[in-house]
């Protein structure tokens, strides 16, 4: 009698954790990216790979700027080391859907919180606070500011937010051409077929960085842009551990050197860091 109920004791032991391995397999698109990074000790994260100062792929391949250092700062604190971190290319328009499909466990790259982006996936952030400008070429003396868009051929890049905010409130003027990423805009500015590349000022700054003489940033910030990280939208304590260890990196110094090592080298400004907005 007590072998066959030690027996049963067994038996039930075993298929409860069957039932756990399973259902551990079963939810682990929906775990936090707390555990993931805890359990795995690698990460996949996504970034831009064409937007010096901020996310760049460089010739052997790997990442650099400033979303990069943020990204492998942020993923430290979660348990994984920058060997445990593949970078994924993202561009404007795919990067809910990548979240959303679970293709990367965070999104660092130059990403706007929106309230229209917040319907499909959660930010952790504020880290940064851009402002959306205009990129002219240098001897362009007639694109002053947002006041001068009359007839102006733009650029931007589908999906992002200084592209919609041309179509809502630049329409009459200005003519949009939307493009996937920034630096085919930057090619089509340079060669004359349009006139300014828009998105935001930080971002710009680095384009001008890369073709000194040829192309400026006009300098007239007409939109807030704060830069979040964004991550699974149902993944509260995935954003409250992100949000920790931005504060960290504000904190201890990290923050401002990643700034001025990547950004401060085009001369864009380094401000002070952001206040979290945490929900
Ligand atoms: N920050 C803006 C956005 O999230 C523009 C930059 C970008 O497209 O990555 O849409």
């Amino acid at each position: 009698m007590f072998g066959r109920s030690l027996y049963a004791v067994f038996a039930v032991a075993a298929l409860s954790l069957t039932a756990t391995a399973c259902g551990g397999q079963a939810a682990a698109s929906n775990a936090s990216i707390v555990d993931k990074a805890k359990n795995d000790k690698k990460l996949v994260i996504g970034v831009k790979a064409d937007q010096p100062g901020l996310g760049l792929r460089t010739p052997d391949g790997s990442f650099t700027g400033f979303d990069i250092e943020v990204a492998k700062y942020v993923a430290k604190q979660l348990g994984v080391e920058p060997s445990g971190i593949t970078f994924k290319e993202t561009v404007s328009a795919n990067r809910e859907a990548f979240i959303e499909q679970g293709q990367v466990d965070m999104v660092v790259a130059t990403y706007s919180i929106t309230d229209a982006r917040k319907q499909k996936v959660s930010f952790a952030g504020p880290y940064f606070v851009a402002g959306q400008d205009l990129l002219v070429r240098a001897d362009d003396a007639a694109l002053t500011g947002p006041e001068a868009l009359n007839g102006k051929k733009l650029c931007s890049v589908a999906g992002s937010t200084p592209a919609q905010k041309v179509k809502t409130e630049y329409a009459k003027e200005a003519q949009l051409q939307e493009e996937r990423t920034y630096s085919s805009c930057v090619d089509r500015v340079l060669g004359g077929q349009l006139d300014a590349l828009t998105t935001d000022n930080v971002i710009l700054a680095g384009y001008a960085a890369q073709h000194p003489g040829k192309l400026k940033v006009v300098g007239k910030p007409f939109s807030t842009e704060k830069y979040g990280i964004g991550l699974k939208k149902d993944d509260t304590a995935g954003r409250k551990a992100i949000n920790d260890a931005l504060e960290k990196m504000f904190a201890d110094g990290s923050w401002t050197k990643a700034l001025q090592a990547s950004v401060g080298a085009s001369g864009f400004a380094v401000p002070q860091a952001p206040q979290l907005e945490r929900y």
